[in-house]
């Protein structure tokens, strides 16, 4: 049995224990990032189309590590996910979410919504309900509308009753749905109507090979028509270029969202680019 385990062994490459080593290091300092208020929302503003006015935004969390600077959320949320810790920072992104939520109602738009990320384990787990998350709405006398939850379409394929049961606690608690990265899975248009859900967010894989007459133009159009049958909004990820808004504003796109627009930002540069637009 040694033997095999030093054979097995040689397997691993220096790199992949460097990066082993990484991985367990960035857990390490994981667990003392919240505590230590390392954790910064960004938001990044979902824009109508067809007025140009924002009254929705992505929160987008960023780690501002001591040594390693701002580490990005595709670097941590797996190892976020791998050690359990994804529960408390979800918490976390929701409370810090609310908040803000709450002055952008009060102060720019009465039906501001801002949209938060679960992973799919952070979602798919048995404990916890989302009548925490409506009784602290209720605390910043928001309603459940203020919030929206977006989760990926792999969740809805092999949903469970637990999936099942907590999309109805959030439609209960009337937090809204959104799927994120549509059309990069096994995208299957059935659970649409099956799970009510109030969004689809096209990926930006589509968006950046938009052109007049091309395929994912074609594929673009009638996932528009279909999601707006289906009684869903739907919002362009990934508008880098003009031509991208045009093509998704002609096609009947509600939203889009990127570059263009703008970069996720900070909430207080956020909240100043609101106030630069003034009230709408
Ligand atoms: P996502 O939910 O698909 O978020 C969109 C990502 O696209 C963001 O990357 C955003 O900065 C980026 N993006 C926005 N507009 C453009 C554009 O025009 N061009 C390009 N190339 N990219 C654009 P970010 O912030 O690095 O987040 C990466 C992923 O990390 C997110 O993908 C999401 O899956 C996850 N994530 C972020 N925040 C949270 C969180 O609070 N909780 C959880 N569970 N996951 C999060
Ligand atoms: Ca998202
Ligand atoms: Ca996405
Ligand atoms: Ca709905």
């Amino acid at each position: 049995a040694k033997g095999a385990g030093r054979n097995r062994y040689s397997y691993f490459t220096p790199t992949l224990q460097v990066a082993a080593l990484n991985r367990m290091r960035l857990t390490n300092d994981l667990r003392g990032a919240l505590k230590a208020e390392q954790f910064e929302l960004y938001f990044q503003p979902i824009v109508h189309l067809k007025s140009g006015r924002i009254h929705k935004a992505e929160a987008l969390i960023r780690w501002n590590h001591p040594q390693r600077g701002v580490v990005s959320p595709m670097d941590f949320i797996p190892l976020a996910e791998a050690s359990g810790l994804i529960i408390d920072i979800g918490e976390w992104v929701f409370r810090a979410s609310a908040r803000w939520v709450q002055r952008w109602r009060h102060e720019h738009h009465p039906e501001f919504q801002v949209s938060v990320n679960q992973s799919p384990l952070e979602f798919a787990r048995e404990d916890g309900a989302y009548d925490t998350w409506l009784s602290y709405l209720q605390a910043l006398g928001l309603p459940g509308q203020s919030v929206v939850v977006e989760i990926t379409e792999g969740l809805l394929l092999d949903a469970n009753a637990t999936v099942s049961n907590k999309l109805l606690q959030l439609r209960d608690a009337g937090i809204q749905v959104a799927l994120d990265d549509f059309g990069t899975g096994y995208s299957s248009l059935s659970y649409l109507k099956k799970f009510d859900i109030d969004y689809l967010k096209i990926d930006r894989s589509f968006t950046r090979n938009l052109a007049p007459d091309s395929s994912d133009m074609a594929l673009s159009d009638a996932i528009i028509v279909m999601a707006h049958k289906l009684g869903l909004r739907v919002i362009a990820e990934g508008v880098e270029t003009p031509e991208q808004r045009d093509l998704l504003a002609a096609a009947g796109c509600d939203y889009g969202q990127g570059y263009l627009f703008a970069r996720p930002m900070p909430a207080e540069q956020f909240d100043a680019l609101l106030r630069e637009q003034g009230v709408q």
